[in-house]
């Protein structure tokens, strides 16, 4: 080594344990990380990637577990005005979810985002791809925290809190401004699902994203009046009209696949359709996604919270330990979901959903820095014997130190990097306010009968998060 000179890079990740999740499953005891730019360009032994690197900065990674970031592959992050009132309740889309957004603007939806995006990050989420209405506050969000989003404007034709045309004209505007404009965000086609948008629209956007090289993402087979309604006015059902309509393919995420008919498993598979099993939602409404059959039919199975609608969180830590817990439960097998491949579902397996599988995943060199460090001195890491495990049953969004997204540090010791924690609570808790005292004023009796706990020293009931009929 003598004479040779030091290879510069912005940052190294010195004596940390490491999984990079690669092709192999290295795993390092004593690894270090070497980042340039936006990219990971080394991962190995400690003390050579010291005597190989000078770093801008040099991260001390003892007592530290570095993790490839971890990917979301079904969110509604600007969706917390549900947070705590839907469960308990049947489908808590039409009766609770749909009545409240209609209440919704434009100017809520940014303080909403910017409130899920934060609580990803501080559980170890670098990316998102997410679904919802006035997406474009939502990009705005995301750039603005530091993560990555894959971000489709919800398209429906009927039935939802906002429909219509001028929706999939914002769909199209929002894939026009946003394609190639900024390194985390990435636009993807979003149609709600196969019965809430009109067949015609569902074959132009899929044709659009076949042209522009762009992602879908939408719902399928999640209600039992979805399929209802598609039998009624196709004798199909959702998977069969959306195979028909060419929505199916390589690039589509779809989102929960529960109730699928004979042969749909057929269809996901031969397209390469990515099905997204949300466990914990699925858990809460009763649901059942039989995610590790549709792994042994050769579907792609990756992995999402959903929304703080029946979950109430975005911790993709909990959805690692749920997707095993509640998959060996449905199959009365142990290892229906193994850990190892839970790990993968939230990694490796959902940037392979996006297209993204050279890129972001893995720690690796070329992929993106896009990365964790979890603190495990924590007593529940003791002994780290089988990290994959420890992680999927011991990990908290506690542990969460630092968070790289694009090679930049948004979380550094606990703390975001980018925005104000406390602002951005404080803005998002005044914002639901407004909305429940707007929903309050439209649908007083709703308002009304959703939970909530009666405080005793409250004359009027928890006006803090949840607005009161009383103007
Ligand atoms: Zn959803």
């Amino acid at each position: 080594m003598s004479g040779q000179r030091l290879q510069e890079v912005d940052y190294l990740i010195s004596d940390a344990m490491v999984l990079t999740l690669d092709d192999h499953d290295t795993a390092w005891r004593h690894g270090a990380i070497a980042i340039k730019g936006h990219e990971i360009v080394a991962v190995g032994r400690d003390p050579e990637l010291r005597a190989g690197f000078r770093a801008g900065r040099t991260i001390d990674g003892r007592g530290k577990l570095a993790l490839p970031g971890l990917i979301n592959a079904h969110s509604h992050m600007a969706m917390s005005t549900m947070r705590g009132i839907t469960h308990d309740v049947p489908d808590v889309l039409y009766n609770i979810m749909w009545p409240l957004e209609k209440v919704l603007r434009q100017e809520d939806i940014y303080d909403l985002a910017m409130l899920g995006a934060v609580e990803s990050l501080k559980a170890g989420t670098t990316c998102l791809v997410d679904h919802y209405f006035f997406m474009e506050e939502i990009a705005r969000a995301c750039v603005d925290a530091g993560i990555r989003g894959m971000l489709g404007h919800t398209v429906m034709s009927a039935d939802g809190p906002f429909t219509g045309e001028g929706e999939l004209e914002a769909a199209f505007a929002f894939v026009e401004k946003w394609k190639g404009r900024h390194p985390l965000v990435t636009p993807f086609f979003a149609p709600h699902a196969a019965d809430t948008v009109r067949p015609e629209w569902l074959r132009e956007l899929a044709e659009a994203a076949g042209r522009e090289a762009l992602g879908l993402h939408l719902h399928v087979a999640q209600s039992e009046r979805e399929v209802a309604v598609l039998k009624e006015r196709y004798h199909k059902t959702p998977v069969q009209l959306l195979a028909e309509t060419g929505i199916l393919g390589p690039r589509t995420l779809a989102a929960h696949c529960i109730l699928l008919g004979p042969g749909d498993a057929g269809l996901l598979a031969q397209s390469g359709t990515t099905a997204v099993f949300c466990p914990t939602v699925h858990g809460c409404g009763g649901k059942v996604c039989r995610a590790a059959g549709l792994v042994a039919q050769g579907v792609r199975v990756g992995l999402g919270s959903d929304c703080a609608s029946c979950n109430d969180d975005m911790n993709m830590f909990e959805e690692l330990r749920m997707a095993v817990v509640v998959q060996n439960a449905i199959e009365a097998a142990p290892g229906a979901i193994r850990t190892r491949q839970a790990l993968r579902m939230a990694t490796r397996v959902n940037a392979q959903a996006l297209g993204l599988a050279g890129r972001l995943g893995q720690i690796a060199p070329g992929f993106y820095a896009d990365l964790v460090l979890l603190d495990v001195t924590a007593p529940r890491w003791t002994p780290m014997v089988n990290v994959e495990a420890n992680l999927v049953f011991c990990s908290s969004e506690r542990d969460v130190d630092t968070v790289f997204v694009g090679g930049r540090p948004v979380v550094e010791g606990g703390r975001l990097t980018m925005v104000d924690e406390t602002k951005v609570v404080a803005r998002a808790e005044a914002t639901l306010r407004r909305i429940f005292e707007r929903a309050s004023l439209a649908q007083p009796r709703f308002v009304q009968s959703l939970p909530r706990t009666r405080f005793a020293d409250e004359t009027q009931p928890n006006t803090q998060n949840m607005g009161t009929a009383t103007s």
